[in-house]
């Protein structure tokens, strides 16, 4: 978490919303990386997590990931995703379909989060790859970058 949170520490100098993302493989490497890029990149769908999720692809596509692994697998199957805010609705979607095994988050998002506050996609019991959920890690640290961002604005 202190790694996301050094990465949601970038988002602000383009006017982004501090959250940061990291993706482990399951022996701790870090496979990706990514921090909130809409207003950087002019993308809405540039969230940490998405970001996170397809540089952890790209990483083990380049053979970054165990050996045995199939060419052309996208699947981050053992791989655990690090988030300093609660993942939106979108996020929640990218997680299950990237079948990240577990999904760690700091600071919950009571008007927009679909992993336990307003929503919970990952653990929909009608969805068939459901990820553990870990909740409030560092959650004071996560939740005052955010505050002092929207603070400042
Ligand atoms: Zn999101």
């Amino acid at each position: 978490m202190r790694r996301a949170l050094a990465e949601a520490a970038l988002a602000p100098a383009t006017g982004d919303v501090p959250v940061g993302a990291v993706v482990l493989a399951a022996d701790g490497t870090v496979l990706g990386t990514g921090h909130n890029a809409r207003e950087a990149t002019g993308d809405p769908t540039a969230h940490a997590e998405v970001l996170a999720l397809r540089a952890a692809a790209e990483a083990l596509a380049a053979g970054a990931g165990p050996a045995d692994r199939r060419p052309g697998d996208w699947r981050l199957t053992g791989c655990t995703l690090v988030v300093t805010l609660e993942p939106c609705t979108m996020c929640a979607g990218a997680i299950v379909l990237s079948r990240v095994d577990r999904v760690v988050y700091g600071a919950y998002d009571a008007k927009a989060g679909a992993v336990g506050s307003l929503w919970d996609v990952v653990r929909d019991r009608r969805i068939n790859h459901r990820p553990e959920v870990i909740t409030g890690v560092l959650e004071p640290d996560c939740a005052a970058a955010l505050t002092a961002f929207f603070r400042a604005r």
